[in-house]
């Protein structure tokens, strides 16, 4: 995770997008990306149609990437907030058989433990917590 979004903040800054032969993409056409002030990508086109449609549709995927890749970032920033919430704060707190003595139990696997600690370095969604980091 880290790494992606250290790669990504270290790229060109997006949006990125397909150059249309306008000014704005530096008079490059549909073989280019380009950002606000540079062009990231330019790829021959050898009017093939079959490798040139391949190359048309992987420099959209390209031109697209920062943008999507963002807001996959911060998706995924959100639901580990969620899951982080679920795993590791809100425990549901019981006395185990009315006899005095306190347990938990994880509201995401349901799992119920006497020590929080205990219970992430068992449970599937605290470990993928951890192995997100
Ligand atoms: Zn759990």
């Amino acid at each position: 995770m880290n790494e992606i979004a250290a790669r990504w903040a270290a790229a060109t800054k997006g949006p990125w997008r397909v150059g249309n032969g306008e000014k704005e993409s530096f008079y490059t056409g549909d073989n280019t990306v380009v950002s606000t002030n540079r062009v990231i990508v330019e790829r021959a086109i050898y009017n093939n149609p079959h490798f040139d449609n391949q190359t048309i549709a992987d420099i959209a995927a390209i031109a697209a990437a920062p943008t999507d890749i963002a807001f996959l970032l911060q998706r995924l920033a959100a639901l580990r907030e969620m899951l982080r919430k679920h795993v590791i704060e809100e425990w549901t707190k019981f006395d185990l058989l009315g006899r005095g003595r306190q347990m938990y139990q994880c509201q995401v696997c349901g799992e119920v433990w006497s020590d929080k600690e205990k219970h992430a370095s068992h449970c599937e969604y605290a470990k993928l917590l951890e192995e997100e980091e």
